[in-house]
């Protein structure tokens, strides 16, 4: 009888980085999965404490503000090997602005000294001179859309090893300026996108969880789910102003 699958999830610094309600991504990611029958079990991991490697299939890191993350950027650099090794094995980490941010190469803040990145993803921050707000709609590679809400001064550029997550179709998205949104190199998303981001794009929450289980469970897929809700919220966001 093969072991009953079981998806292991690391909230990176929940108590800091849960700005505009980041956490919702938890909590449709938690419901997404055993609403297919499979358990999960999620680990708030806070400043200070260790990280197993072996033990999470996928980490989850939320936004902030300047000053949380200034609190936790050293405190993650502690993280960037087993992170990187946990990465190379197929785990999968979704962050969010501030948590994006970080795992980049860099942020420089308006204020205090430039924040060291883990460099899981080719890419920079720079603070802006204007903040952007607003709803945002992002066309994917393959045509679908995202829908969510920004709030960032931060303007990220991609590097050569990262792909875009989308094209911006409303909104500002990386920077305001080349058009693009989120990041992705292999199972190391980055986005801009509160919202909370997964509720209303449950394809994308699908498309995590099916990586992540996928570590430890080659070939798995998820059944369908009756996403008339989430279609709805989603169809309506993509008619808001941005
Ligand atoms: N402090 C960062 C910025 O302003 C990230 C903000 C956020 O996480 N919403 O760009």
């Amino acid at each position: 009888m093969p072991e009953a699958m079981v998806l292991r999830i690391a909230h990176l610094y929940a108590h800091f980085l849960n700005i505009y309600g980041d956490r919702g991504n938890i909590l449709a990611l938690s419901r997404r999965t055993q609403w297919r029958g499979i358990a999960v079990e999620v680990d708030p991991i806070g400043l200070g404490q260790a990280i197993d490697s072996e033990r999470y299939d996928l980490y989850f890191i939320g936004g902030g503000q300047d000053k949380q993350q200034q609190i936790i950027a050293a405190d993650l650099a502690r993280h960037a090997t087993s992170l990187r090794k946990a990465v190379s094995e197929g785990a999968v980490i979704l962050s969010i602005c501030g948590g994006y941010q970080l795992l980049g190469h860099y942020y420089k803040p308006h204020e205090g000294d430039e924040l060291r990145g883990i460099s899981l993803m080719d890419t920079h921050t720079v603070a802006g001179q204007r903040r952007m707000i607003g709803n945002v709609v992002v066309r994917r590679p393959n045509g679908s859309t995202l829908v969510g809400f920004e709030n960032h001064s931060g303007k990220t550029f991609l590097g050569s090893a990262v792909e875009p997550l989308g094209k911006i179709v409303s909104g500002n998205g990386n920077n305001g300026d080349d058009g693009c949104e989120g990041a992705v190199a292999g199972g190391v998303y980055g986005t801009y996108l509160h919202g909370s981001l997964l509720p209303k794009n449950p394809a994308l929450a699908d498309e995590l969880i099916t990586l992540a289980l996928r570590r430890r469970n080659s070939g798995v897929s998820l059944a369908p789910l009756d996403d008339a809700i989430e279609s709805s919220a989603h169809k309506r966001a993509l008619a808001l102003p941005a």
